[in-house]
């Protein structure tokens, strides 16, 4: 107990070093009192020396004085320097720490030096000393007073020595004096603690003002990063792709200056989703996004602007050559599977390319070329290069309009349905009729589904256009007692709905699905094989049985196929029309008809235009035939006439 309280008393007169930036603060504060301190004391001192020079002892009323004066002097010129400069902590706590030592010492030296020199004045000089060291020390004291422990020494070793000793001297004349001086220095320690609290409290909270706005700075800082960045792959994002061009747009640059926006949307990504996942997903886009980036040239941004889409930008005298090149490596790149785990990942890239010179096309015009020359890769195959030219927006364009006409003849009933019959190649029999879609009645003149089902494909029109010719069939033929087949676009596979709007087709017009056939082509079996294989197990399963249309124009084999469990395939016009003219064409069709029969499926042949090839076919293994040889498509009252002439020439 004793022991802590004189602890707590030696530290009242010791330096706290704990807080760095409170003694630093103090140390400020101080740096610039001191020299004041020194002046104050000299000037007393001098004071004194020239009231007691008269009175001999020069060594102790002269000598000693001045050369105190004259050190005092120097101390205070050495911490106006230092206040001005830039000091490290050491060197501010050795300060702060001497200071206090020097704080006792020269109280000291000043009260044993008044009190030697006392003696040897008369009356008026002594009064003089009791006025001068009361003033030194109650100076001092206000100078000192961001040094706490300094006022103690101060209060300690030198206003108490003087109020005792000048109590006591020359028989009380000074007791007034002495009392008075104990009595303002205990009010003033109270002061100085109460200042020396709140300037402690003033750098605290500044500091914890500090220390927010730091916080502040950084997380605006964090905001403005976040709000540029795609976190997945780490890419500038849109906006800041968007900041970036428009900057180069404003910027006025050389003359010779070119900036190219390049788009890259991947193909089949969407598929990598649903098939693996998204962590799946993911993974791919910051493989790609990496391996991109790597492809750049050097000073090029790449961006991500969401899903499976990325942008670069580059800009310089040769922008155009530079995009060319980046683009081919990109589509490129992706010629090899990626791989994660065990699983080999095949997708690709469709790009376009915008160009313009500086300045001459803004920012959203140059993005939105760059996206049309994409979007017209996307419409034509996919995976390739397409740098934006005006040609682009008058097909768009097109297409634009093409569709706003589909929804309205959607709309006014201006689409017809056509059959074109399929015979027995043996019996020459009609075992089936195609439906196939027309437009007779469109406003601008009739065209053929080949001009106009891709543009319904691509706008999500063919859906209900499919659905159309499937119930306009099914109730046409309900009464032929013949098959019906249906060509089906691989794009009605992507309606979650499809089977169900079928079924519902189905029980609607009562027709059986086992008279009904869908013809597929092979295009969208390769880009989404598992869509398509969920899709054909179930309309297998309602009873309907699935061809595969305009086989030979594609790549695949037909084992490769076989394990989508077809039930026929349809041998492309393109093949069987040559087989009378081109050994080569004569000799795939036999062999295609050769295994896919050794695989269960029926053959038939289309675009049968003459008797030769009809029983070329006939030879190679067809089933079934179907051309212009036999019939062209036909409304459906011209077929019920076919219909009934057939059976009455076969009934006689
Ligand atoms: P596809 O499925 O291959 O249909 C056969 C096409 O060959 C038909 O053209 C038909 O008129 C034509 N054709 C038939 N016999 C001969 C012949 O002996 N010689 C020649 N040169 N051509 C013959 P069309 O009706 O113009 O249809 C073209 C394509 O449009 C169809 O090819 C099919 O892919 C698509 N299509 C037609 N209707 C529909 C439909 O309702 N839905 C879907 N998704 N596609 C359809
Ligand atoms: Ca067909
Ligand atoms: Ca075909």
């Amino acid at each position: 107990m004793g022991r802590e309280i004189a602890a707590k008393f030696v530290r009242l007169f010791q330096v706290p070093t704990d807080d760095i930036e409170l003694v630093r603060a103090q140390f400020h504060a101080f740096a610039k009192q001191i020299p004041l301190l020194y002046l104050i004391l000299a000037i007393n001192t001098l004071a004194v020396v020239f009231t007691f020079a008269k009175f001999g002892h020069p060594w102790i009323s002269v000598y000693l004085p001045l050369a105190l004066c004259i050190a005092g002097l120097g101390r205070g010129v050495a911490w106006w320097r230092i206040g001005r400069s830039a000091v490290s902590d050491d060197v501010v706590i050795r300060y702060m720490q001497r200071t206090n030592k020097f704080a006792f010492i020269s109280s000291m030296t000043f009260i044993a030096w008044g009190i030697a020199l006392f003696p040897y004045g008369d009356a008026y000089a002594q009064g003089q000393i009791v006025f001068f060291l009361g003033l030194s020390l109650i100076s001092g004291a206000f100078c000192l007073m961001h040094l706490r422990s300094a006022v103690f020494s101060l209060t300690l070793f030198g206003i108490a020595p003087f109020s005792i000793y000048f109590f006591f001297a020359e028989q009380g004349h000074f007791r007034s004096a002495a009392i008075n001086l104990a009595l303002v220095s205990l009010g003033m320690i109270v002061i100085l603690m109460i200042y020396n609290r709140d300037f402690a409290n003033l750098v605290s909270s500044r500091r914890s003002l500090l220390e927010k706005q730091e916080e502040t700075q950084r997380l605006s800082e964090e905001n403005l990063r976040l709000a540029n960045l795609d976190a997945l792959s780490g890419l500038p994002n849109r906006r800041a792709l968007m900041s970036q061009l428009e900057a180069i747009h404003q910027a006025t640059g050389k003359a010779n200056t070119q900036t190219a926006v390049i788009f890259v949307d991947l193909d089949g990504f969407k598929d990598v989703n649903d098939t693996y996942g998204h962590e799946t997903g993911d993974k791919v886009i910051k493989i790609v996004a990496r391996e991109f980036q790597s492809l750049l040239p050097e000073g090029a941004v790449l961006a991500r602007l969401g899903g499976d889409e990325f942008a670069g930008l580059i800009s310089g005298s040769d922008a155009a050559e530079q995009a060319d090149m980046f683009a081919a490596r990109v589509v490129s790149s992706l010629n090899e599977p990626i791989r994660i785990r065990e699983r080999a990942i095949q997708i690709g890239a469709s790009v376009g390319i915008a160009c313009a010179a500086q300045g001459a096309c803004d920012a959203r015009e140059l993005f939105r070329r760059a996206d049309a020359a994409m979007y017209d890769v996307k419409a034509n195959g996919k995976a390739d290069v397409r740098v934006y030219s005006a040609a682009l927006d008058a097909a768009r364009q097109r297409q634009q309009e093409l569709e706003a006409q589909i929804r309205q003849g959607l709309i006014e009933g201006q689409f017809d349905v056509f059959y074109q019959p399929i015979v027995d190649a043996d019996r020459k029999e009609i075992v089936s009729v195609e439906a196939l879609l027309r437009w007779p009645r469109r406003l601008a003149g009739p065209i053929g589904p080949d001009q106009f089902i891709s543009v319904a494909e691509a706008s999500g029109l063919i859906n209900p256009l499919g659905l159309l010719v499937l119930r306009r069939a099914c109730r046409d033929i309900l009464e032929a007692k013949v098959k019906l087949s249906v060509n089906v676009s691989p794009a009605q596979f992507r309606d979650p709905d499809f089977e169900a709007k079928i079924a519902a087709v189905l029980a609607e017009t009562d027709f059986p699905a086992e008279r009904l056939e869908f013809e597929l082509t092979e295009g969208y079996l390769i880009d989404h094989p598992e869509r398509a294989m969920a899709v054909i197990s179930s309309l297998k399963g309602m009873g309907i049985s699935i061809a595969l249309d305009d086989f030979g124009t594609g790549y695949t084999s037909i084992s490769y196929l076989q394990r989508y469990g077809f039930d026929r395939i349809k041998i492309d016009k393109s093949l069987a029309g040559q087989i009378a003219t081109d050994k080569r064409a004569g000799v795939l069709v036999a062999g295609a008809v050769y295994m896919a029969n050794g695989l269960d499926m029926a053959v038939t042949a289309e675009g049968v235009e003459t008797e030769e090839q009809a029983n070329m076919l006939r030879l190679a293994g067809c089933q079934c035939l179907q051309g212009f040889r036999y019939s062209e498509p036909k409304p459906i009252d011209e077929i019920r006439d076919l219909l009934t002439e057939r059976s009455r020439d076969v009934a006689a």
